[in-house]
């Protein structure tokens, strides 16, 4: 049960590591950006969603308050942003910590609107992903390793004299890791 559990989080690691590698480089070329807003007009208040991949960087941010959304969207509404030709590469690659933004804005006091925002480089969602598919190949490299030479799969005891199971663990010898 733990080895499938590891397994799943090492896979999903995998697509995290890709699909940050690949919005990354993607940066490069073109930003993308997709808000929603929705607004309870009976209660007056409003929730505003942005998330967008520029530069590096994933964004995401929520607005709400009291009033109107700004943009008065009740969608999501997508759209690519054309980059700026002069912009230097070293800006484009997002080498920059994560932050995270908390604000109370008043709009027309007393109307408040609370936002936060939190961005996030792509370069540290793959430092993130990489080592535990890492570990899972390793993992693997000694499953193999064990198998072949025949030793115990758990504990890499000796079992050419006791094929049935581990003297030293106790553990059958047909079940995985
Ligand atoms: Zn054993």
């Amino acid at each position: 049960m733990r080895a499938r559990a590891f397994n799943i989080l090492a896979v999903s690691s995998v697509l995290l590591a890709v699909a940050s590698a690949g919005l990354w480089a993607w940066t490069l070329f073109a930003s993308a950006r997709a808000d929603y807003a929705s607004h309870d007009a009976r209660r007056g208040v409003f929730v505003g969603w942005v998330i967008s991949s520029s530069a590096g960087e994933i964004f995401l941010a929520r607005t709400s308050g009291t009033g109107t959304f700004p943009h008065d969207r009740a969608k999501w509404h997508r759209y690519t942003v054309p980059l700026d030709p002069e912009q230097p590469l070293r800006l484009r690659l997002g080498l920059r910590l994560p932050r995270f933004d908390y604000r109370d804005v008043p709009i027309h006091p007393p109307l408040l609107q609370t936002y936060w925002s939190l961005t996030v480089p792509y370069w540290l969602l793959v430092l993130i992903a990489v080592p535990l598919p890492a570990a899972w190949r390793v993992r693997r490299a000694r499953v193999r390793r064990r198998l072949s030479s025949g030793q115990c799969l758990h504990c890499g005891y000796d079992l050419r004299a006791t094929p049935e199971r581990c003297p030293e663990c106790g553990r059958g010898t047909m079940s995985g890791p």
